[in-house]
């Protein structure tokens, strides 16, 4: 079926979320028979030259687009996010040592949950007590922690980390939600990780950019799968890769090299955010629900003054094909996630959906 104006899913899911139309079709096309060859992407083995070259491309864009240096690596995982959690402490951390946490948001809080397992975390920041709503600037690292975790984009309270912060430790971050959104010195991260499924494909599949110096200084034996420097050694094919999942990354990924890369997807989001935001403060129905100063703009998060509105409102999105804007079931009312494929018109469309109903119930 044709997606004309009229027919277009206005698609705000946090994640898995949209994906450009051109790598749909694409990946479509590639199920029934790819490059030509007679056979289905889903049928390929992992070993063959036209996966090898699929794996070989993912890799170099992510380089490229990154701008990485030799010392990173880039790993294409499976597990979610969720394994690197405990991943990135069975790597860097002995059972004596400190690690340092910022603890800004749920999958911040996982996240320390299972690096206690391994070794000792001081949470040098949290903003826990006031439900995630701010980013913590009020604070100091111990520069005898091994390493120091934040996670970029809280994706279910909506805030972000604007600045990196600056410390002696080697950086670790989750940049599930906000990764190739906006431009940052990448190559001054020690890990970074990121579940494919909100900006680089579907779910299935983890990205992990890793400076191979930090590693190999653990004295506990790790499990082989556990192990990054086995992933390095076999190029992400220490088992059988999830060959869809990567291939439609590589196509994202060549999509985001034709708009201009990470660059233009930071003034594009910017200018997205920016025009959601405006609505919310102006607009008396709608209040947001995090400090400004550290709003995200991938995850816009915001409540309706009036909580008897909140279900009229959300038929309403339904009736303008708007769909995904329900909050967490943890914080409530309204998220719109504004990923990189989601187009500046499905936000104009929002936009006018919300002046729209308070026109009607003011
Ligand atoms: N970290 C962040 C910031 C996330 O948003 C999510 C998922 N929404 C996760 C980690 C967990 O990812 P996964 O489901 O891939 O394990």
């Amino acid at each position: 079926m044709q997606t004309t104006e009229k027919t277009m899913i206005h698609n705000f899911n946090a994640g898995p979320s949209v994906l450009p139309k051109e790598v749909i079709i694409e990946a479509a096309d590639a199920v029934i028979n790819f490059n030509n060859n007679g056979i289905s992407i889903l049928e390929i083995g992992h070993r063959t030259p036209q996966f090898t070259a699929i794996m070989e491309e993912a890799c170099s864009l992510v380089k490229e687009l990154m701008a990485l240096d030799e010392d990173h690596e880039v790993l294409f995982l499976h597990g979610g996010a969720s394994t690197q959690f405990m991943q990135v402490p069975m790597n860097l951390l002995n059972p004596k040592d400190t690690a340092a946490y910022a603890d800004t948001g749920v999958w911040s809080s996982k996240a320390i949950k299972e690096a206690k397992l391994f070794g000792k975390v001081d949470v040098v920041c949290s903003s826990k007590e006031k439900k995630y709503s701010y980013i913590p600037t009020d604070f100091a690292v111990p520069n005898d922690a091994n390493y120091f975790h934040i996670t970029t984009n809280n994706t279910i309270f909506g805030t972000q980390w604007q600045t990196i912060p600056q410390t002696s430790n080697v950086m670790v971050a989750d940049m599930s939600s906000d990764i190739f959104s906006r431009q940052l010195n990448f190559n001054s991260f020690g890990l970074i990780y990121a579940g494919a499924q909100k900006n680089l494909g579907p779910a299935g599949v983890t990205l992990v950019v890793v400076n191979k110096h930090i590693l190999g200084k653990i004295k506990n034996p790790l499990p082989t799968m556990m192990d990054y420097r086995n992933h390095i050694a076999e190029g992400s094919m220490l088992n059988t890769p999830p060959v869809f999942a990567v291939y439609v990354c590589l196509l994202t990924l060549r999509w985001l090299k034709s708009v201009g890369g990470i660059a233009a997807m930071e003034k594009l989001n910017e200018e997205k955010a920016a025009l959601l935001y405006h609505e919310i403060d102006q607009n008396d129905l709608f209040e947001t629900t995090v400090v400004k100063s550290a709003r995200s703009r991938m995850n816009v998060c915001f409540n309706m003054k009036d909580s008897n509105l909140e279900k009229p409102f959300l038929d309403f999105a339904k009736e303008n094909r708007i769909i995904g804007i329900k909050g967490h079931r943890l914080s409530g009312g309204f998220r719109a996630s504004l990923y990189n494929a989601l187009p500046l018109s499905s936000v104009k469309i929002l936009v006018e959906m919300m002046q729209d109903f308070s026109k009607r119930n003011s």
